[in-house]
């Protein structure tokens, strides 16, 4: 085995006894993404010098007998989180060349407990989109099929540990964006609570339902990330005082599961079906009782979030002028600002920012706000309360990531009707800002399938619990794609 291939949890305690160096792991992640990177194309930027010398501070505090939850643990960070000294460009060519002066509170904290930033992750620009296709750098592929996505917004992220380039991997989720990407790459992904992790420099895609999240290779993994970067920060008022606590129990005795029949409709691919109710009479037989349950509104949940979404990204992009912000058109050829605000922001943006600015603002105008933003907020509220009745009588829910395997790369492209439709599954649980964890369950002619695991608020350890015993008897979870060039 090498040692890109091990769980956060299997080279800590190589790690902690000596056995394995900070330095040895980190030139065998950026190997792993030298050998496969041309192929995937999971990273925007990789950051060889900076990581081997982080590699060198970790070793160092190693030697000390320092033991910090990451230390010398490599990671890839999607690349809409801000890295001081490196590149963040939101997959725009908006900030082609943009380097942060700090680091967002995620990666602060990941450094703090000493893990090594190799490289900055894929997206589709501003994180708008399912399939990575929508980056102005090219789209990434899956690494179980380079034909097919990987997902999206965070495909990088996905594929990077999909493909052993990395241990675990930073993704934001605002509707889906970690985990429809985790089920398509076969990894798990969790989108935590709104609030329980910061969104200070993270940038802002739809303020109201971002949130920033782990992509890891297991359920104890996502755990120990979790908890690394939750918590209160000052700096984004919206974190609440809780911090991720979890405690690993070896039953399921007592859990009640619900399943909604919304969430099992024609559009749901038969094999996907199969997978979900498999996954489920395992969970049954480690001791949790299934129960059938209804949440009549999710068919609402996409038309709202295309409502919401694109509002709050016309007011969030409007930053990116060519002045404060982003790419500045020729001054030369210029004759009034305004033509120099049209040129930059024609020039910067890519065709589905432009589309969301152009849907945001019709929403917002006069006249049509009523009609469309607030009835959206309402149609919110009413699946925020739909979900908050439905945990009064269950711990968690579960239903399909996604209705289908991966796609075809250029399938849906031209099609953005398609495009949001892929988040079926997603966007409820985003507009209520509440957990949802997507784990490897099954396999449909060798692409993976994943099952979304959704909690009421800052619940993420009756998640963590479920699926740390799902992963104890099967091992879905292990198999990884055969990749060599
Ligand atoms: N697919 C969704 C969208 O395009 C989700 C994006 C996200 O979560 N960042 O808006």
């Amino acid at each position: 085995m090498n040692a890109n291939e091990l769980t956060i949890k299997q080279a800590r305690e190589l790690l902690d006894r000596g056995d394995l160096t900070a330095i040895e792991l980190t030139q065998a992640c950026l190997l792993r993404i030298k050998e496969l990177d041309r192929h995937v194309k999971a990273c925007l930027t990789v950051c060889s010098d900076e990581a081997l010398e982080m590699a060198k501070a970790a070793d160092e505090r190693l030697k000390k007998g320092e033991r910090t939850s990451l230390l010398g643990i490599p990671c890839l960070v999607k690349d809409i989180l801000l890295t001081k000294g490196i590149k963040t460009t939101a997959a725009s060519k908006m900030l082609e060349n943009y380097i942060a002066p700090y680091d967002a509170t995620v990666v602060k904290k990941i450094k703090e407990a000493g893990a090594i930033i190799l490289g900055k992750t894929n997206l589709d620009e501003f994180a708008h989109g399912a399939s990575t296709e929508n980056s102005a750098y090219g789209p990434t592929h899956n690494p179980w099929d380079l034909t097919r996505v990987p997902g999206g917004s965070s495909g990088g992220s996905a594929a990077g540990v999909a493909s052993n380039m990395c241990l675990f991997a930073l993704g934001t989720d605002t509707g889906g964006s970690i985990r429809q990407p985790a089920s398509f790459c076969g990894v798990c992904g969790m989108k935590p609570t709104y609030g329980l992790v910061s969104r200070f420099g993270l940038m802002s895609m739809t303020s109201s339902t971002d949130t920033v999240g782990v992509f890891a290779k297991t359920a104890e993994d996502t755990a120990l990330v979790l908890q690394t970067i939750s918590g209160k920060d000052e700096k984004d008022l919206t974190t609440s005082e809780t911090k991720l606590k979890y405690d690993f129990q070896d039953s399921l005795k007592g859990i009640k599961i619900g399943l909604p029949k919304e969430y099992f409709i024609d559009e749901l691919d038969g094999e996907v079906k199969k997978i979900v109710e498999e996954a489920t009479e395992q969970l049954k037989n480690l001791g949790a009782e299934i129960i059938e349950i209804s949440l009549p509104n999710t068919k609402y949940a996409v038309p709202a979030y295309y409502i919401i979404t694109p509002s709050e990204v016309s007011s969030n992009l409007a930053r990116f002028d060519g002045v404060g912000f982003g790419l500045s058109a020729n001054h030369e050829e210029i004759k009034n600002i305004k033509e120099f605000y049209q040129k930059s922001r024609g020039l910067g943006f890519g065709p589905e920012a432009k589309r969301r600015i152009m849907l945001g603002t019709y929403a917002l105008s006069a006249g049509y706000y009523d009609a469309y933003y607030i009835k959206a907020q309402k149609v919110r509220a009413k699946i925020k309360e739909e979900f908050i009745e439905a945990f009064k009588n269950v711990d968690i829910i579960i239903t399909p990531t996604s209705p289908h395997v991966a796609f075809k790369i250029g399938e849906k492209v031209d099609d953005p009707l398609q495009m949001y439709l892929e988040d079926i599954f997603l966007s409820g649980v985003s507009l209520a800002g509440l957990p949802g964890f997507s784990i490897p369950a099954g396999f449909k002619n060798g692409l993976p399938v994943g099952v979304q695991l959704i909690g009421s608020k800052f619940n993420e350890a009756v998640l963590l619990n479920l699926a740390y015993n799902y992963q104890k008897i099967t091992n879905w979870h292990l198999q990884k794609p055969q990749l060599s060039f």
